[in-house]
């Protein structure tokens, strides 16, 4: 990899911008639940507003992974991401995991968020599937659709090529998710919503490791999730414990995948 001088490891910045539509492609019987859909809702109104704001602040650019049908339902939100200098990547065109699409169906779920997103941003250079996860046609389409990179598998911590279609891999895990540590869902009440201290601490020791290994550090965010209030200082403290260590290449996944040898 051809990180800049100075530095020895690299991190990414990445929202997966889904809205209603994580709800609505998980199940299409939750359009009748305007409760249920009023959670991805805030992400569109209200937290994607404050997330630029935050990320204008800091200086830093970042990755938004959105589905087809987000930019179709929330076009106004994608204009002022690209405006303000990010990067828009593919996350499906419903909100629905590739191994559950036929070959052909998934052909098509590209095809259309492709063209969604196209609108915005000419060329399209990153996917990350909606449940992180391939179906076996995945890696082809990316590279008939000359997709420059992934984001979705948990085998390395370094960027990498995949065998054959020359597609290249920039690692996530669970641990670098603000899901696992923030996600509530009504029905399952046991689950315990971490406090951002907690977290902080998480995703900054990951932060470490990575970089003491030389890796690349790609943290994903949710509207929906990092966007609430007592969190967005969460994504301050990181990109500021990012800056202190003076050796890390923040950078756009586009950017870091433009890097790899
Ligand atoms: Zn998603």
């Amino acid at each position: 990899m051809r990180l800049p001088p100075g530095a020895a490891s690299c991190c990414a910045l990445t929202f997966d911008f889904d809205a209603e539509e994580v709800w609505l492609g998980e199940d299409p019987a939750n359009a009748d639940r305007p409760g249920v859909l009023s959670q991805g809702t805030y992400g569109a109104r209200v937290a994607v507003p404050l997330i630029l704001e935050t990320l204008r602040r800091a200086d830093v650019r970042a990755t938004f992974f959105v589905p087809g049908r987000v930019v179709e339902r929330h076009p106004q939100r994608v204009e002022a991401i690209v405006a303000a200098g990010h990067e828009l990547a593919h996350h499906g065109y419903r909100h629905v995991s590739p191994t559950r699409l036929s070959a052909d169906e998934e052909a098509d779920e590209f095809g259309r968020g492709l063209l969604a997103l196209q609108r915005f941003q000419p060329v399209i250079q990153g996917y990350r599937s909606p449940s992180w996860d391939f179906s076996p046609n995945t890696l082809g389409i990316l590279a008939a659709n000359r997709i420059v990179y992934s984001s979705n598998l948990m085998d390395d911590i370094r960027p990498y090529r995949h065998p054959n279609q020359g597609v290249i891999e920039l690692p996530v895990h669970w641990t670098l998710d603000d899901a696992p540590h923030f996600w509530f869902a009504a029905d399952v009440w046991s689950k315990a919503i971490a406090a951002p201290e907690t977290v902080a601490q998480i995703w900054e020791g990951e932060l470490e490791g990575i970089r003491t290994l030389g890796g690349a550090c790609i943290l994903t965010m949710h509207p929906q999730i990092t966007g609430r209030p007592s969190r967005l200082p969460l994504l301050q403290r990181f990109v500021e414990r990012v800056r202190a260590h003076g050796d890390i290449w923040l950078a756009t996944c586009g950017a870091i995948a433009a890097a790899v040898d």
